[in-house]
This record gives C-alpha cells, structure tokens and sequence, in this order.
C-alpha cells in the first residue's frame, strides 16, 4: 500500500521527520511530496527542502521523495498512492485537517486520510516555530535535524557573521535572515 505524505516542510522538523519514520513502518512506501505553493514566500526553495528531507531520511529503505503542485487527491491517484498521510498536533490542527479529508473525499472516494497522532515532545513543533526563533536569534539545534540547523543559520546569519551560530551563549549579534511567511 503506498502513502503520500504532504506538506510544505519548509523545513523539515524533528516532528515531520517522527511522522514520516511511523508512517514507513505502517506502508510499503511512502511518498513524501513537497506542495510547490506560489503564494507562499518560503524560506528554502522546493530544491532545497527535497534535498533536506533526502539527508534526513537516508535510513529509510521504503521511501520516496516529489514535489507537486494542484489537489493532492490528484497527485496521489498519478502516484497510485490510495493513503494521504498527515499529522496532528492540536485541536486546530484537527479543525483543518477533517475539513481537508472531507472535502478529499468528495473529490475521491478511493483515497483514504490517515492521522498520526504527533508524538509528545513534538507536540509545539512547525516549521513556523523554528523560523521564528531563528529570525530572532535563537538556537533551533534541537527542532530540526542537525544539516537542516546548518542550512537555516546559513541563510540567516552567514551573510553578517559566517562564523556564528546562534547558541544560549553567543546569540547572533545581528541577522539576515530573509522576510520569510511564518505559517508552516
Ligand atoms: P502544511 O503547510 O500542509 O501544514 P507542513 O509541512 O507544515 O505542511 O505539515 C505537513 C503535515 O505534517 C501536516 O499534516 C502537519 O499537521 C504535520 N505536522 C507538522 N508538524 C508536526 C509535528 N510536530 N507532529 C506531527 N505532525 C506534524
């Protein structure tokens, strides 16, 4: 049975990733799908993020990786997925996302939602969070896989101050980091 799992993941978090590992022992693959969305201003490009969750995800066999753009019930139908995987953190997480299945279903009726539940530590975890403690000079080490800390204060302070990460004890002095939207 294959699975599609997507998102914008921009970027991946420790809680994406946590869903993405259950979700690869529960399906004989999954296809974890990048939403190319044009009016959202991202962080990281599409490229960017495939390559990030490519990093983080090298020890899974049954995995796949795609971006696509228009309904996601179509996208799955082409990959012959008949599984949309997402995740829930809290009660607004399943306001959405029920509406969102509903409405998947009157578009097909072969496809089926499934939620995993998020796992207790990651329950407060969206890519929106991490971007805005690293907008504001905060450590984010422990929220994201370690190359994907790497990349976000690359793209926040390497301008100004290549040679500091943000850390308790040495909070960036100033930052560049790009007017990004901050929803996930
Ligand atoms: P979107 O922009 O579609 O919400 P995201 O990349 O933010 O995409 O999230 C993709 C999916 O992962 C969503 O179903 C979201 O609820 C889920 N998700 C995000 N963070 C977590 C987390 N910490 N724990 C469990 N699920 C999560």
């Amino acid at each position: 049975m294959i699975a599609i799992y997507p998102g914008s993941f921009d970027p991946i978090t420790l809680g994406h990733l946590d869903v993405i590992q259950r979700g690869c022992k529960l399906f004989e693959r999954v296809v974890v799908a990048v939403l190319r969305n044009p009016n959202k201003m991202p962080m990281f490009t599409v490229q960017e993020r495939l390559d990030q969750i490519r990093i983080s995800t090298q020890h899974l066999p049954n995995i796949e990786l795609d971006s696509f753009d228009g309904l996601t019930v179509n996208y799955a139908q082409i990959r012959q997925a008949v599984v949309i995987i997402r995740g829930l953190r809290v009660l607004s997480d399943f306001e959405k996302e029920l509406q969102m299945a509903h409405t998947n279903k009157t578009l097909s009726d072969k496809i089926e939602t499934v939620f995993l539940a998020t796992s207790t530590e990651y329950g407060f975890l969206s890519s929106s969070v991490v971007k805005e403690i690293a907008r504001f000079g905060g450590s984010v080490d422990h929220l994201v896989p370690k190359h994907v800390a790497k990349d976000i204060y690359n793209k926040c302070y390497a301008k100004t101050h290549p040679e500091s990460a943000p850390t308790s004890t040495n909070p960036a002095l100033k930052m560049n980091c790009p007017n990004v939207e901050l929803e996930a």
